[in-house]
């Protein structure tokens, strides 16, 4: 078998272009003379930081089973030319590269190119790793500048499964840079026609399928199956006309960048679910930001729901010491914490208040610390142990809960999706 698999990453800037882009021109200039695979977009660990937006690399793959010499020949020269056309390489912070696979290596390699998948999505990877891994598996690497691009062009060949898929829309040359112009409302109602086979659309009633950038992407709708983005495409309006679109195969809205950790051994910059115990009620902190503790057998962490997240905070805020709950996200390094996507309520903890009505009707009043009550009115004394509890009503029930559209990284599981 002699398939091949292309990897690029890292062509764009916060000011120009796009690697899907690439990865859209190339499809179209490729299945002119060659069967081709879904082209992938794969999102790797969203901590890293010298990422222009959502940390995403593309791979195609080149399906036809006899490639000659000269068609590698011609496919890489052609996937250079692109890259080379369409990468702002004066842009300090892009780094292209590009990674080439013969099938029979990736096969060959499966097992060990998992385990790098794994590693692009948990950790932060060093790019001499990642070259040596491109030649371990016997591979080919072409680095423009840095060539940190190698990185994700390699970890999006890499991975695996589970995917959903996103229709990526792109817009005229003349439009690059000119604000999108999408009625909220068409997008609304596709959502609601589409539900729930197309996910994170809308917040509220805004669409929230277009990026603000300067990039060729006009929007983009995500969703569990290719037929259903066709549909979903027709039913969006908008003020311009669509040069162009293409659907990838993606590992968003999957979690994929998370896994259940001990709290023991947790470090910065990864993404984890622990299960615990909340052993501090929430505060507000600085920046509308809100804070709470978690512990299991092995440790305590802090977890905390930025301003962004909006009403999830109000969900937060309610959690009281001694419930069970699950939280998901990645983990902050300064201040070293849980940034949280989700949190489950496993078990809510009965939480109980001092019955202050005397018999009487009057009212107990506390004697000082730890001193007992006395009944402000038949002046009745109760010790402080023997004071009635009754047990106070949660605002709040067992059951998972996320952050809005908005504030939702491309990685994360929509509960729609659970
Ligand atoms: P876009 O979403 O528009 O494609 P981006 O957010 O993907 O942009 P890039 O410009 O691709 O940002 O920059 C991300 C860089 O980080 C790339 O060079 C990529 O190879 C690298 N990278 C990806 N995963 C990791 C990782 N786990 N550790 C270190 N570097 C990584």
């Amino acid at each position: 078998m002699r398939a091949m698999f292309i990897g690029i990453d890292d062509t764009d800037s916060r000011e120009r272009y796009c690697t899907t882009y690439i990865g859209t021109l190339l499809m179209e200039e490729l299945e002119k003379r060659y069967k081709m695979d879904t082209p992938k977009l794969i999102r790797m660990n969203p901590m890293v930081k010298y990422k222009t937006r959502g940390n995403g690399g593309i791979s195609l793959r080149v399906l036809e089973e006899n490639l000659k010499d000269r068609d590698i020949d011609y496919i890489k020269k052609t996937v250079l030319k692109y890259v080379e056309k369409y990468s702002d390489l004066e842009d300090e912070n892009t780094n292209p590269g590009v990674v080439f696979l013969m099938e029979k290596d990736y096969k060959k390699n499966r097992e060990l190119l998992k385990k790098y998948y794994k590693k692009v999505l948990y950790d932060i990877v060093d790019l001499d790793y990642a070259k040596e891994m491109v030649e371990k598996v016997g591979g080919e690497y072409v680095c423009y500048k840095k060539g940190y691009g190698i990185i994700g062009a390699l970890g999006s060949i890499a991975s695996s499964g589970p995917y959903t898929y996103e229709l990526l829309t792109y817009r005229k040359k003349e439009n690059w840079g000119k604000k999108r112009i999408i009625d909220d409302k068409s997008v609304v109602e596709m959502d609601r026609k589409t539900f729930p086979y197309t996910f994170n659309n809308v917040d509220g009633d805004k669409q929230i399928i277009a990026p603000n950038t300067k990039c060729p992407v006009l929007y983009g709708i995500r969703g569990v199956n290719k037929e259903i983005l066709l549909e979903a495409m027709k039913m969006v309006k908008c003020e311009e006309k669509i040069d162009r679109y293409m659907i990838f195969k993606t590992n968003q809205g999957t979690d994929a960048h998370l896994r259940p950790m001990k709290i023991k051994d947790i470090y910065p910059n990864t993404g984890v679910i622990v299960h615990g115990v909340v052993t501090e009620d929430p505060k507000s902190i600085r920046g509308g930001a809100v804070i709470f503790k978690v512990c299991d057998n092995t440790g305590e962490i802090s977890c905390v729901a930025y301003e962004p997240t909006k009403g999830f905070r109000d969900i937060v805020r309610k959690l009281k010491k001694g419930d069970m709950v699950g939280v998901y996200g990645t983990v902050r390094e300064k201040p070293f914490g849980i940034n949280l996507e989700k949190l489950k309520i496993v078990k809510l903890a009965k939480v109980y208040m001092k019955d202050k009505k005397c018999s009487c009707g009057g009212t107990l009043k506390s004697k000082g610390v730890k001193s007992g009550y006395v009944c402000n009115r038949c002046k009745k004394r109760v010790n402080y142990n023997s004071i009635k509890l009754i047990e106070v009503k949660r605002d709040i029930s067992e059951g998972f809960y996320e952050v809005p559209p908005s504030a939702r990284r491309h990685l994360s599981k929509p509960l729609l999706l659970f």
